[in-house]
């Protein structure tokens, strides 16, 4: 298919708006996305015609509902090629997920003295929930490098990994410096040693196609908000040998079979890590999102990005004075970088009054900050919907801005 841009972008009637009297150019969206009417549709859809609460469905609006929740599951199946829907556990997101994964996992397979390997570059949400497992297993975390060009040193993994380990917790896609992990060859490696992986997808799945069956990932988590879809819903998927062998995260409706003071079975995965009402809406309106993804193709959507990434490094490379942070072969559409020794919030806080939207600060990834010795970044981080005129803008705008505070 030929990218359609100017179709894309009438789906997010928001863009088309002025801010401080000038163009938007949304260029945050590893943070989160804009939202195409598709998805706001869905939303109104549900609440319009039949919303119910889910499952334990009585009644024609429930039941409804409960169909329309359950077909996201299948959607979202397909859209990782999970092998079964019960592998698909909703949640609030990416952070949600990794919280239960290493609530869960830690309390049935950590002992004190266990290691977990975690990378340099994660995100906090994928390194605090690590540490306070080991801190309360008495277990430890051990880092995985990352080098100067924003690479992990995944050669170094048969030397990190003993006897030891018991899990590897590492992203698809860098928040921050956008390389593209080769984690199907981590996953390779951790498995001759029966390790199982954690991947963070959160940045990835919006960007290039992920088949979590080829990668062969244990757990693989991601967030709808960063997908074009509703904010408060995250997806957990989870091969069921483990679903099955870890303990319940949350307690609460939904997730028990029976209860009674003395003794409570579980429910079957999935619903056995889905405690408590879920957020029904955003899951259904979530489908809408995934539906717009599949539409477009994961492939186009990749080869557009890159382009946009390309044609922006070039650009960006011709200002003097400015060093880009992450420099790997496979990168996905996030450009971090810095000015001479202008603070990267005075930008930001420019850019802004010229319209432009970019991340400014440490990204939640303060370990990778201090390896490169900064205090952060200004990020622009591309989407579906943006195009080489706005990057156009944005040069114009930082070269005004580096004027100005120059
Ligand atoms: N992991 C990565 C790589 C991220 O970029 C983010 C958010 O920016 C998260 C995890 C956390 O996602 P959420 O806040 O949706 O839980």
């Amino acid at each position: 298919m030929s990218y359609d841009i100017q179709k894309i972008r009438s789906w997010f009637p928001v863009l088309s708006q002025q801010v401080f009297n000038k163009p938007l150019v949304y260029f945050d969206n590893a943070a989160s996305t804009q939202k195409p009417v598709q998805v706001l549709n869905a939303l109104q859809k549900l609440h319009n015609e039949f919303y119910g609460n889910i499952h334990r469905a009585a009644h024609y609006m429930a039941d409804k509902t409960t169909l329309e929740f359950e077909a996201v599951r299948d959607k979202v199946k397909d859209f990782i090629n999970a092998g079964s829907r019960e592998e698909i556990i909703f949640t609030k997101g990416t952070t949600e997920s990794a919280n239960l994964v290493a609530a869960s996992y830690g309390e049935q397979f950590l002992t004190r003295g266990s290691e977990i390997i975690v990378s340099e570059m994660e995100h906090h949400s994928n390194i605090v929930p690590w540490q306070l497992v080991a801190l309360n297993k008495g277990a430890k975390i051990v880092k995985l490098p990352v080098s100067e060009s924003g690479e992990l040193q995944t050669g170094l993994l048969p030397e990190l990994i003993n006897s030891k380990t018991r899990l590897i917790s590492v992203t698809h896609v860098s928040n921050v410096l956008g390389t593209i992990n080769p984690i199907k060859q981590i996953i390779e490696t951790a498995h001759v040693r029966n390790i199982p992986v954690f991947i963070d997808g959160a940045q990835a799945v919006q960007h290039i196609p992920v088949d979590v069956q080829e990668l062969d990932a244990d757990f693989y988590a991601f967030s709808a908000h960063k997908m074009y879809g509703p904010n408060g819903v995250g997806v957990l998927y989870g091969k069921k040998k483990w679903l099955e062998q870890l303990p319940p995260y949350q307690g609460g409706g939904e997730m028990i079979s029976e209860v009674t003071f003395e003794k409570t079975t579980f429910s079957e995965i999935p619903f056995k890590f889905e405690a408590g009402t879920p957020n029904i809406t955003g899951v259904a309106a979530f489908g809408a999102a995934i539906d717009l993804l599949q539409e477009i193709g994961l492939d186009n959507i990749s080869a557009w990005e890159h382009d946009l990434l390309e044609y922006a490094t070039s650009r960006l490379k011709g200002i003097n004075g400015l060093k880009i942070f992450g420099e790997a072969p496979k990168k996905s559409g996030v450009i971090s970088f810095l000015i001479d020794e202008i603070h990267p919030f005075d930008i930001g806080a420019l850019l802004d009054k010229m319209g432009v939207a970019v991340r400014t600060g440490h990204h939640c990834a303060d370990p990778l900050m201090k390896f490169y010795n900064i205090p952060g970044t200004i990020r622009a981080s591309f989407g579906i919907y943006n195009t080489k005129d706005e990057i156009d803008l944005f040069m114009d705008s930082l070269k005004r801005a580096k004027e100005l505070l120059n």
